[in-house]
């Protein structure tokens, strides 16, 4: 039999636009927590974790057994501005070397404050995710790839080795491929995941999707509808 919901949907999970609501204080939730988390993928996984750490009473609700995209991803971590790795490697990046070259990459799509945050913040991202124990390494590739082979886990995944990407610069790469047999992904989720159901302010409730979001007449989300 054909779901209801397919012709309208496809195979995405109906997401209806949001109950904007008078009064925050009249509204009788099934259930509350600090933070909720819908989705537990990587992103999920970490925000859970920081959320956590900082006090919160967390809710993760994820429509399937949770992994998405993250499982089943590459396993490469962008990151640079001098991780120990590029060190290691013999290459000597900086936060503004690799400012500068994802500026021309991601043109508008990002803030250059955001960005700018985002390369200052590398280093410390990738001692974030060790410290979970998630392991990287050093070997680099003897040549350009789109995906490295077992044993090499630092590898230009961009073009920052070619063209405008070497301009002002001298070139790093800043693929970071997570230890672990092909694409490893499902390693690094693994070890995310690990981390959140160890976590005891943490709570995951698979097969539950965020249908709506709920939010006061500012647009402030104050909640969701969880099927
Ligand atoms: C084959 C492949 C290889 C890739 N390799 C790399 C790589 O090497 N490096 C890299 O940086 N990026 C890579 N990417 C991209 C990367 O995987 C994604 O950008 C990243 O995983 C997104 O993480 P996420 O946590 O936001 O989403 P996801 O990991 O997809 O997690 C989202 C989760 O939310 C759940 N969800 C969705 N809607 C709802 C809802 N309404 N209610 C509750 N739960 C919901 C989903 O079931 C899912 O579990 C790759 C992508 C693919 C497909």
């Amino acid at each position: 039999m054909q779901s209801p919901w397919s012709a309208e949907h496809g195979s995405a999970t109906p997401v209806e636009m949001p109950l904007v609501v008078d009064d925050p204080a009249c509204v009788r939730w099934d259930d509350v927590c600090d933070v909720l988390v819908a989705g537990f993928g990587a992103a999920g996984a970490c925000a859970a974790l920081e959320a956590a750490a900082a006090g919160a009473k967390v809710r993760i609700v994820e429509r399937f057994e949770g992994g998405g995209a993250s499982a089943k991803s590459g396993g490469v971590v962008y990151a640079g501005g001098g991780t120990r790795y590029q060190t290691e490697a013999g290459y000597n990046d900086t936060p503004e070397a690799m400012f500068a070259y994802l500026r021309q990459e991601v043109g508008d799509a990002v803030s250059a404050a955001t960005l700018k945050r985002f390369c200052a913040g590398s280093v410390d991202m990738l001692r974030w995710l060790e410290r979970l124990g998630v392991r990287f390494a050093a070997s680099v590739p003897p040549r350009k790839t789109s995906y490295p082979q077992n044993s090499y886990y630092l590898y230009y995944s961009g073009n920052e080795a070619v063209g405008d990407g070497a301009r002002e610069y001298a070139p790093a790469p800043r693929g970071h491929r997570v230890v672990g047999d092909g694409m490893s992904g499902r390693v690094l989720y693994d070890t995310l995941r690990r981390a959140v159901d160890a976590h005891l302010f943490i709570d995951t409730m698979c097969h539950a999707s965020v249908r709506r979001l709920v939010t006061d007449r500012s647009g402030r989300v104050i909640g969701a509808q969880v099927w």
